[in-house]
């Protein structure tokens, strides 16, 4: 079986690698918003799927029939 990486946006920071913690922290007399590193991609703003070719295939297939229909 014959698997290939897909690299996809995090959608839980929205490629950022970062979340907003919706806390502020004080340095040198500004604000600054509290981040923390995003979870779902371990701060890296990607997500890596391995998908099967042939799942890839019917995938451009579902998305060319879409395509089709617009
Ligand atoms: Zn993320």
């Amino acid at each position: 079986m014959s698997e290939i990486p897909i690299k996809s946006t995090c959608s839980a920071c929205g490629g950022e690698g970062l979340l907003a913690t919706g806390k502020i922290y004080t340095l040198g007399g500004r604000e600054h918003p509290l981040l923390t590193r995003c979870q779902a991609c371990a701060g890296k703003g990607t997500l890596l799927n391995w998908v099967d070719v042939h799942q890839l295939a019917l995938m451009l297939h579902a998305i060319e029939v879409e395509a089709q229909a617009e």
